[in-house]
């Protein structure tokens, strides 16, 4: 059975974010360098749906599914980030040694397990939190992942709409990018940033 650091459960905005930001330390950092991570996304990332027009930093007009295709490039492109196309069934297990089997009953091991999963649905088994209506959503029927501060207990966290975000571009992939942070922090002992610095000249 194959084992990862950590485990990211959707690979929409907020899963993606996550990765290429738990990616970025691994040329960086000693301790995070041989760190494994994996996405596993069922492809249906309401971006899919979107043309954007009022996100920071992003063209006016970028269109959802190649935006999706180009940040899941981005995170491929570190080492340690692998992503497969996958529905999660169930997540059972401790930090430490959490079991993610899929609906096609694979299973792999992770220290850590991110849910990443979105405001639809959240029908995965284990969870180990209340699913409930979700606190900013643009319509009835959404749900999240009742959550502390986007941990859901040891080594078990939640992000973008899945945590409560409200459902923007930016939320969900600044939620993701502070879900990576907080466990490179976890691996260091104590707050860690990953910044590049712009070099002169
Ligand atoms: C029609 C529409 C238009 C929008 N327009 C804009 C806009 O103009 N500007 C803006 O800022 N935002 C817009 N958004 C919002 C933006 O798309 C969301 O905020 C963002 O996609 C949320 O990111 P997320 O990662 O939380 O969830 P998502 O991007 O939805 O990703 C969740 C992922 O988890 C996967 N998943 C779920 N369950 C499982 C499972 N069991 N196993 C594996 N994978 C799973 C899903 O397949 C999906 O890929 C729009 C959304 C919609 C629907």
């Amino acid at each position: 059975m194959q084992k990862y650091d950590v485990i990211i459960i959707g690979g929409g905005v907020s899963g993606l974010s996550c990765a290429i930001t738990l990616g970025s330390a691994g040329p960086k950092m000693e301790l995070a360098a041989d760190k494994k991570v994996l996405v596993i996304d069922a492809g249906k990332s309401h971006l899919n749906m979107a043309e954007l027009h009022n996100v920071p930093g992003i063209a006016e007009g970028t269109k959802g599914p190649e935006l999706l295709a180009s940040l899941a490039q981005r995170a491929e492109a570190y080492e340690n980030v692998s992503i497969m196309q996958g529905t999660v069934a169930s997540v059972s297990g401790t930090a430490g040694d959490f079991k993610v089997t899929t609906e096609s009953a694979e299973t792999f091991e992770a220290d850590i397990v991110v849910f990443a999963n979105g405001m639809q649905t959240n029908a995965v088994e284990g969870i180990g939190a209340a699913i409930v209506d979700h606190i900013r959503a643009p319509r009835p029927g959404m749900v999240m992942i009742e959550n502390h501060n986007g941990i859901i207990g040891e080594g078990k966290y939640v992000t973008g709409c899945a945590a409560g975000a409200t459902s923007m571009f930016a939320s969900a992939a600044g939620y993701g990018a502070q879900t990576a942070t907080d466990i490179i922090s976890s691996w260091a002992g104590k707050y860690t940033v990953i910044h590049d610095i712009l070099t002169k000249g």
